[in-house]
């Protein structure tokens, strides 16, 4: 069946581009239903949010009358109850017909969310929260990059809670929250109530939006105009039940639900940025001529050649972002998260690390390479605003710089690669023993007295402290 668009064949790449074998017939009306609604709904406040700053809350809402705020939740606690291909379907459909800033939006939200069901089970809080998410229409974000370690959102060196009467004390400033200011509800990381210097000893808390301080209106930035992150403070006594699985889980939280569920939604949004780049180039080129030779932009070979490359790229992101969701569905009875019910420490989410991050780096990619591609392909026209392009062009960058940022994600992975999972120094605890040897080295006797003084120093500190 053609794609449609408002009564006429879709202006874009059509659906046999589309992987469209990776979906149920369930999944395929949805995405009908939502490509309608992206045309009617959220594509031109994507226009409306790009030019005044403004946050797309009636995006939101009619994501939320669809059932798609709690597309992962169990259909036991009144979500959907979907699986990953479906909810990377419904991430890079929002993205490409509708508003990257909402696709932005909807994955922090389902990051959020994601840790939320990880532990919902036995937490009558959170299965409350959870039951209503689509019915009051919840958003949720996550607050998680400290100020001070910039993209190493695993990282909290500054933030902290301890152990009250009344439950935890948390104090966190996040440098950077989508939402900022206009979420219902947040979850955020620090280190753990008991911290004593390891620094993945984390914990996971959910917080309601009268208890954090964000800054509404202040986003002024690049593109995803929409999305409006800014700073968030917390400072805040919350009831005890309010820690998210529980003291000391953060490090499992985000291997197991939060970065899974992160990077297959970067790929899902940003897959869409790029293919609406395509999209919108392909209805220009197809319909601009030049008179004198009688020809359209589209019918210039070199024109066919950028075109074909860019469709490559896309389908190439587009086949792991999908074949990856499919291998977490079997991985875990088709997308559940009651497995952990049983089994807390299950992991078979996290055993996709490495592919998550690959997902990541390749989508946020294409998305920039491509954006920039299509508006060459358009020449000056590209350039103004009517086309959309220079809008898309903007909001493709954020996910690149997103953490892990891109130089981040091929170090690690390349880390990875040659020498394995366990020489990723997350926390930057491991000693690089023939870096320090080497670094000795270079030090005359005096200079090497210099450093053994110093350390003599410090282990009689610590002795005494422990007299
Ligand atoms: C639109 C948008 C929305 C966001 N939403 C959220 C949100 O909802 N929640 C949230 O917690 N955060 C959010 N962030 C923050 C984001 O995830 C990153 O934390 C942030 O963009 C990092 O910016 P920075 O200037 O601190 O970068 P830095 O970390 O200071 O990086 C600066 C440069 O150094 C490079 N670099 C850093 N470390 C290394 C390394 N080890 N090796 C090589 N190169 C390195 C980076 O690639 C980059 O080029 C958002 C950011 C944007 C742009």
């Amino acid at each position: 069946m053609a794609k449609m668009w408002g009564g006429e064949p879709y202006y874009g790449l059509d659906d046999e581009f589309d992987p469209h074998w990776f979906l149920t017939e369930e999944q395929s009306a949805l995405q009908r239903e939502l490509i309608e609604l992206c045309r009617t709904v959220l594509r031109p406040n994507a226009i409306e949010s790009d030019r005044n700053n403004t946050y797309p809350r009636a995006n939101l809402e009619a994501l939320a009358k669809l059932g798609l705020l709690g597309i992962i939740v169990p259909k036991s606690l009144g979500g959907r109850g979907e699986n990953h291909v479906g909810t990377l379907m419904v991430a890079e459909t929002i993205a490409r017909y509708g508003c990257p800033s909402t696709a932005l939006i909807y994955m922090m939200h389902m990051v959020a969310v994601a840790g939320l069901v990880y532990r919902a089970r036995g937490n009558a809080e959170i299965e409350s929260l959870l039951s209503r998410i689509d019915k009051e229409c919840l958003v949720g974000t996550a607050s998680y990059t400290d100020p001070e370690t910039g993209g190493h959102f695993w990282y909290p060196k500054t933030s902290s809670s301890r152990r009250v009467p009344e439950g935890w004390h948390v104090q966190k400033t996040a440098a950077w929250t989508t939402s900022s200011g206009y979420a219902d509800w947040y979850i955020s990381q620090t280190t753990s109530p008991d911290f004593a210097g390891d620094y993945s000893d984390l914990s996971v808390f959910l917080f309601h939006k009268q208890e954090v301080k964000g800054s509404p209106g202040h986003w002024n930035a690049m593109g995803m105009h929409g999305n409006q992150s800014g700073p968030v403070e917390i400072d805040t006594v919350i009831p005890a039940n309010r820690i998210v699985g529980w003291p000391g889980d953060g490090a499992a939280s985000n291997d197991e639900a939060v970065d899974p569920l992160a990077m297959l939604l970067y790929a899902g949004a940003y897959n869409g940025v790029g293919l609406a780049c395509i999209d919108v180039a392909k209805r220009h080129v197809t319909r601009r001529a030049h008179a004198q030779y009688g020809r359209r932009v589209a019918d210039y070979p070199t024109i066919q050649d950028v075109f074909g490359r860019a469709i490559i790229d896309a389908q190439a992101s587009r086949l792991h972002a999908y074949a990856l969701a499919r291998a977490l569905d079997d991985a875990t009875e088709n997308g559940s998260w009651d497995i952990y019910i049983d089994d807390p420490k299950a992991m078979p989410r996290a055993k996709f690390a490495s592919w998550c991050f690959q997902t990541k780096f390749l989508s946020t990619r294409f998305a920039f390479e491509v954006s920039d591609k299509m508006l060459q392909a358009c020449g000056g026209r590209g350039y103004m605003r009517d086309l959309e392009l220079e809008r898309l062009v903007r909001d493709s960058k954020a996910g690149w710089i997103m953490a892990p940022s891109n130089e981040v994600t091929a170090q690690l992975v390349g880390k990875w690669g040659l020498f394995g999972a366990d020489a990723i120094d997350w926390w930057n605890q491991k000693v690089d023993e023939p870096v320090l040897m080497n670094e000795l080295g270079k030090l005359d006797a005096a200079g090497k007295q210099r450093i053994i003084d110093r350390l003599a120093a410090e282990l009689r500190g610590k002795e005494e402290s422990l007299l």
